[in-house]
């Protein structure tokens, strides 16, 4: 299997390897692909995309890249500092002149032009996500990529359609709106959803005519660095958009505290959200936060059971649970509820968990080993608190060159009470909590009592109650019937401790933008 890496030790980009340039093996199937990947002895290494060229890091440091599905090295990431961030924000500020003042259209082909190279690299894409990340291939090849098409695909085309307002006085006066792109826009974003996330930035504040000085999590840098390179191809300006790779504590704490960078964009951590509000506030820096979610799955006697049971599995543990909008805790009308159980750990029972490019596999490994270890610490507690574990619960050890991945089974407790820790706090893993209840007012003030209000999950076919729900739910963003059904011109934000904002659609242009309102007097 070493033999894979044979006639590549020369190549400099990984998108060369990965492109099936000639040289010593073929690397046309997936499997071939991974092989590749998981024996490799190349280590790659990622470099920073700056003034459109890919760089070393100044001071020439790397940090390791793991890969969560082996727990080895794979690659190395530059572990930049605030000298790079400077020298990024100076190539943004440098093009800002000319980007903010190239048309609309012109902005819009170049976003097209990326759009379309992503999906031309969607197989590549995805197989790096995985291996950046831990998730099946399958799951990246679906969701994360295309989305990340997507949002290059709906900015490009929104901004043509952007309109600002107009409010005209009787015959006094006449306002008009004017709105203008900020300059250089700080956008930092997590490991969950890695080149998801991270365009879902990009896009709209290039589309508005910013520029940009991006930071993806250190933890998954593979996808945004192949980024740089179809950047680089679909030719877009130098300067415009400029990634710089490393620890939050260095380049996201620098992007946050530059003078020259007056707009932030970021989602991760409740925590790290309150660091950068801290730094930014007194700055007067515009942030747009997205941050962590504890979110209610809410079933009533009356849904559609079938249905509530196959999307609850989706949403407890697509991507090993690491998604901000899954709903962790599941509250069951009591009338069900055992009948829930029984099903919803029937089908738990048939999930995989395996090598993420084995299309069989349902999860695959979570993101670190650090975070693997929150996660156990948080089973740990559940029972601690008086929580029966019904299934999973446990490490997963696979064999072979799988046997150091970060492997968690699929995990369902019952017995806890509505506010102990397990049930407020986030845990980001394949772990749910079971909770019965008896009338939609017990239900309201369980499903409220966190700190968090990003989204929330309601099944009933009762239409006026569906809608009284939703409007008492306190959540940015409420599914009835369904999860993850995403309309990108809808606002897309929490309340509470969840965020301070709304991406998606104008909201993201209203952001990445500074109105300025013109009176005109009529007489
Ligand atoms: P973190 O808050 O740890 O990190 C997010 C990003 O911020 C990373 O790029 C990180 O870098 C960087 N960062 C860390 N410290 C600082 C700092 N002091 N200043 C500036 N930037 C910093 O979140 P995770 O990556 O662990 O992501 C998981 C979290 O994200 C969960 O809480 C989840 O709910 C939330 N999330 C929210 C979403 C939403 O839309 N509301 C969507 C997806 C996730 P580094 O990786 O190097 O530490």
């Amino acid at each position: 299997m070493i033999r894979f890496c044979q006639g590549f030790q020369n190549l400099q980009l990984t998108s060369e390897i990965l492109a099936n340039k000639e040289g010593g093996g073929n690397y046309r199937t997936i499997d071939n692909y991974t092989q590749f990947w998981l024996y490799s002895n190349y280590m790659q290494k990622i470099k920073n995309y700056i003034n459109g060229q890919l760089i070393e890091p100044i001071d020439k440091l790397y940090i390791d890249n793991y890969n969560p599905a082996t727990g080895k090295v794979y690659s190395l990431i530059p572990d930049s500092d605030e000298k790079d961030v400077a020298m990024a924000t100076e190539a943004a500020l440098a093009a800002f002149p000319q980007w903010s003042n190239t048309s609309k259209e012109v902005r819009s082909r170049i976003l097209l032009k990326i759009a379309e190279l992503i999906e031309q690299n969607l197989e590549r894409l995805a197989i790096a996500e995985s291996i950046d990340n831990g998730k099946p291939v399958a799951l990246a090849k679906m969701i994360d990529i295309p989305r990340a098409a997507s949002n290059f695909h709906f900015y490009a085309t929104a901004i043509l359609h952007y309109a600002s307002e107009s409010h005209a006085m009787e015959d006094t006066a006449i306002n008009y709106t004017l709105r203008s792109p900020v300059g250089v826009a700080g956008c930092i974003s997590p490991w969950n959803l890695p080149l998801y996330l991270f365009t879902w930035k990009i896009a709209p504040a290039i589309a508005a005519g910013n520029c940009v000085v991006a930071k993806p999590s250190e933890i998954t840098p593979m996808t945004a660095y192949l980024l740089s390179e179809l950047c680089m191809q679909a030719g877009l300006p130098k300067g415009v958009l400029n990634i710089v790779h490393g620890y939050g504590h260095k380049v996201g704490a620098a992007i946050t505290a530059h003078p020259n960078i007056p707009l932030i964009s970021f989602t991760g951590g409740t925590k790290t959200g309150a660091e950068i509000a801290r730094i930014a506030a007194p700055m007067f820096k515009k942030i747009s936060l997205e941050l962590g979610g504890k979110n209610p799955n809410i079933v009533f006697s009356d849904c559609d059971f079938e249905n509530a049971i196959k999307t609850t599995l989706h949403s407890s543990f697509a991507n090993q649970g690491q998604i901000c909008l899954c709903g962790s805790r599941i509250f069951i009308e009591k009338s069900i509820y055992e009948k829930f159980k029984i099903r919803f750990i029937e089908k738990v029972k048939t999930l995989k968990v395996g090598n993420p490019a084995d299309n069989s596999s349902n999860l695959g490994a979570v993101v670190s080993k650090e975070h693997m270890d929150k996660i156990l610490s948080y089973i740990n507690l559940a029972k601690e608190e008086g929580g029966e574990i019904l299934i999973g619960g446990n490490q997963v050890n696979l064999e072979g060159e799988f046997a150091l991945g970060y492997y968690i089974e699929p995990t369902i407790i019952e017995g806890l009470a509505y506010n102990c820790r397990t049930n407020q706090e986030e845990i980001f893993g394949p772990v749910v909590t079971l909770t019965p209840f008896e009338t939609e007012e017990e239900v309201l003030k369980y499903a409220n009592s966190t700190q968090y209000g990003l989204s929330a999950i309601v099944w009933t076919e009762n239409l006026t109650r569906a809608h009284r729900i939703a409007g008492l739910l306190h959540a940015g963003i409420v599914w009835i019937n369904c999860w993850l059904v995403r309309d990108l011109r809808t606002p897309f934000g929490g309340m509470k401790n969840s965020g301070v904002g709304r991406e998606g659609g104008f909201e993201a242009f209203n952001f990445f933008t500074e109105p300025k309102n013109v009176c005109i007097k009529l007489k």
